[in-house]
């Protein structure tokens, strides 16, 4: 942010510039590469607390998906000439920290685990949504097509993930909460 800052400062007649909506790109890829990283250590720990076999393999496909958002970013940084590099997301440590608290405070086995978890994912989700869209929009103003595509890519999984979630929490899982005590 500092870098960013002091760029804004530089073009304070232009901040609309290109320079300065490069190094927000570089900025964003940063942080969504490092928060990726950091959920993929933890996909495996919700997939395991998980107490239905359809959230457990939902969560497990995306531990795949999630390792190829990792490697398409790597992909994004070449397009651009630079080696995959990330800056610490406090967001994502934020969001990994919630679904954690959550599977200490529901108990093992029973499906209210499942509807935090999936509350959990989602928010994770949602951050993910808004940052391949706007990384997109970045990539598109600066002309860089194949960026686009491949940001294009991981934003369709990230909104087939969550409308999976959605669909396995309207199926059961908050059905069965309703019985049950935290
Ligand atoms: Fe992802
Ligand atoms: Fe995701």
């Amino acid at each position: 942010m500092k870098k960013q800052q002091e760029n804004n400062q530089k073009n304070q007649n232009n901040n609309y510039d290109e320079s300065g909506l490069k190094d927000l790109f570089i900025d964003e890829l940063k942080d969504i590469y490092w928060a990726e990283k950091h959920l993929a250590k933890a996909l495996p720990k919700m997939a395991k607390a998980a107490t239905s076999e359809e959230l457990r393999s939902a969560i497990e496909q995306h531990e795949t998906e999630t390792e190829n958002h990792i490697k398409r970013l790597e992909q994004v940084f070449a397009t651009i000439g630079r080696k995959a590099s990330g800056k610490k997301c406090p967001a994502m440590v934020g969001l990994v920290e919630e679904g954690k608290e959550i599977m200490e405070e529901t108990e093992d086995g029973s499906m209210t685990r499942d509807a935090g978890i999936i509350s959990a994912a989602q928010k994770i989700e949602h951050y993910e949504i808004a940052s391949y869209g706007t990384l997109r929009t970045l990539a598109n103003q600066l002309g860089n097509n194949e960026a686009a595509d491949l940001l294009s890519q991981t934003l369709e999984e990230e909104k087939s993930t969550d409308v999976k979630l959605t669909e396995i929490a309207e199926s059961f899982v908050n059905e069965s909460a309703k019985t049950e005590k935290a």
